[in-house]
């Protein structure tokens, strides 16, 4: 493994010398928890606590979406093209210190390097960019009716209006933290929304650093608040909260499932990012030089720590002999080590809590007679680190392929024929993603409309673009975060029907 090279940033470097003391955001101001609580932030790779974060109370929080709530009304009546102006401003600034936020990343989450720097941050950027143009496309119809009670010599006519749902809470998971952010953010901002954003307790300070940023921007005061904490104190008082008008969440479905119930008592409008078990398809006819790699890069992209993962890899009989020596030839090839340094391909897990987890999973994969043909060991100073797995004679029961393990860990199996694995892909409660590898443009398209996910990749996985809707079907969710459907989030529709 290697060893930690010096950050470009300096405010990274200097949280490797001492750890920092960060503060929330809320009403325009960076502040402690009102009781002064925090909790420890720490480097996954080492254990070496990074900084100290505010547990936000229920005061804070109360305090935050008041603020919102009075911010909201001026950021609503905002003309869309300032609205706009300040968002493309906010990719500027990102973009601009795309180093420093990788860096961010890389050190707090373990995510190697060029995770954050080639795909999550210029991502966000985009997204930003995207829903800039998007505050200045929002607009209702004129609706034709058939009411023919209007007085004589009056008319009728019918309209819609498109107006902002109000204050959001955003709450969103650890493995991608700006991302994901983002994902609620740019889209809730352009719509007019105010937004409190409650990013994971194990991973807050790119969230913090991009508050900065969009301060910096020019975002009026209350418009966006940000109250670190824990999921089951802030993130549950959010999700509960009168007078918080909708939560867009991202994390796993259990808590997603814990959200929905906390919404009830205002019936909040609630969006679900969930997790996933996604399949990962090669069909007889895949060009192996590309399907295999682009079948492991579905896996451990991001040391599995991926919503959409392919952790589930159903083989054609007639070249799965080729694609699992092929794919424990590249686990194994695989170069661990810290997500500062440039070579790693893949970092440490997030966190000892979560690595035991996913020890927990090939542990019991093995006691129920798989077999790990590649990896399947913790390793690192705190253990935080898991070898690329991947696992064989596995079976439809098993444990492995039926939860989502959040990690480096591929199951992978045998399949004759299509109608088989179609069944076998869509044998989940989970239908997030899944991919398919043929150069049959026939199947491609056939196996693709069958798939329950709400995306399928055809000889690609984790293909992200702004303007393309990402989210789940069946247990993995409901609304779309990115395209211009996730507007739809952040937008109530208002019938006006007049006699003129
Ligand atoms: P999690 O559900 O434990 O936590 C997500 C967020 O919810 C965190 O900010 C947490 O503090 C907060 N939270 C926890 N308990 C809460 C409660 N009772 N009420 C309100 N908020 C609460 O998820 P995680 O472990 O941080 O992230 C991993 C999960 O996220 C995986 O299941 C993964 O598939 C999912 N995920 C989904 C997508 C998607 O787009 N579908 C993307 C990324 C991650």
């Amino acid at each position: 493994m290697h060893l930690i090279p010096e950050p470009k940033s300096a405010a990274v470097r200097s949280l490797l010398n001492e750890p920092s003391e960060a503060r929330m955001f809320i009403d325009g101001a960076w502040v402690a928890a009102s009781n002064g609580a925090t909790i420890s932030s720490a480097d996954p790779a080492t254990g070496k606590i990074i900084s100290m974060i505010p547990d936000a109370t229920a005061s804070d929080v109360d305090d935050a979406v008041a603020s919102a709530r009075v911010a909201q009304q001026g950021w609503a009546a905002t003309v869309p093209a300032e609205r706009a102006r300040i968002l493309w401003k906010i990719a500027d600034l990102i973009e601009a210190n795309i180093d420093e936020l990788s860096e961010l990343e890389a050190l707090d989450q373990g995510k190697p390097l060029y995770v954050a720097r080639w795909a999550e941050i210029p991502g966000a950027v985009a997204q930003f960019r995207f829903f800039a143009g998007q505050a200045m496309a929002i607009e209702g119809k004129t609706i034709s009716t058939s009411i023919n009670y209007q007085p004589a010599g009056k008319e009728v006519e019918a309209w819609t209006l498109r107006e902002p749902v109000g204050v959001v809470a955003a709450i969103v998971p650890w493995n991608s933290p700006i991302i994901l952010a983002t994902l609620k953010l740019a889209p809730a901002l352009a719509a007019g929304c105010a937004v409190v954003l409650k990013p994971a307790e194990l991973t807050s300070l790119s969230a913090i650093r991009l508050g900065e940023l969009i301060a910096e921007a020019g975002l009026p005061n209350g418009v966006l608040n940000i109250v670190t904490g824990r999921g089951q104190q802030a993130g549950a008082l959010l999700a509960a909260h009168p007078d918080v008008d909708k939560v867009a969440f991202t994390g796993s479905t259990a808590t997603g499932r814990a959200v929905l119930d906390a919404s009830k008592g205002n019936l909040k409008r609630v969006s679900l990012e969930l997790g996933g078990k996604s399949p990962v398809i090669l069909m007889p006819d895949a060009d192996l030089e590309h399907a295999i790699p682009g079948a492991a890069n579905a896996i451990f992209f991001n040391g599995g720590q991926v919503c959409v993962a392919g952790s589930r890899a159903y083989v054609h009989s007639s070249i799965y002999d080729r694609v699992a020596e092929g794919l424990a030839a590249y686990a194994n090839g695989m170069a661990l080590g810290h997500g500062l340094n440039a070579e790693t391909q893949m970092g440490p897990l997030v966190s000892v809590q979560h690595a035991e987890r996913v020890g927990s999973f090939i542990a019991s994969a093995k006691s129920e007679g798989a077999s790990i043909i590649a990896g399947g060991e913790r390793l690192g100073p705190v253990g935080t680190f898991v070898s690329p797995t991947v696992i064989a004679d596995v079976d439809a029961n098993m444990e492995i392929v039926r939860e989502e393990v959040f990690g480096p860990v591929l199951a992978i199996q045998k399949f004759d024929d299509v109608e088989e694995v179609i069944a076998s892909a869509n044998d989940s409660v989970y239908g997030l993603a899944a991919g398919i590898w043929t150069d049959s443009l026939s199947s491609a398209h056939r196996i693709s409309r069958r798939i329950k996910a709400g995306t399928v990749w055809i000889n690609s996985h984790s293909m992200y673009d702004a303007s393309l809707p990402i989210g789940g079907m069946k247990q993995s969710g409901y609304g779309r975060d990115s395209g211009i459907e996730a507007l739809d989030n952040y937008l109530e529709t208002k019938t006006v029907c007049a006699i003129v």
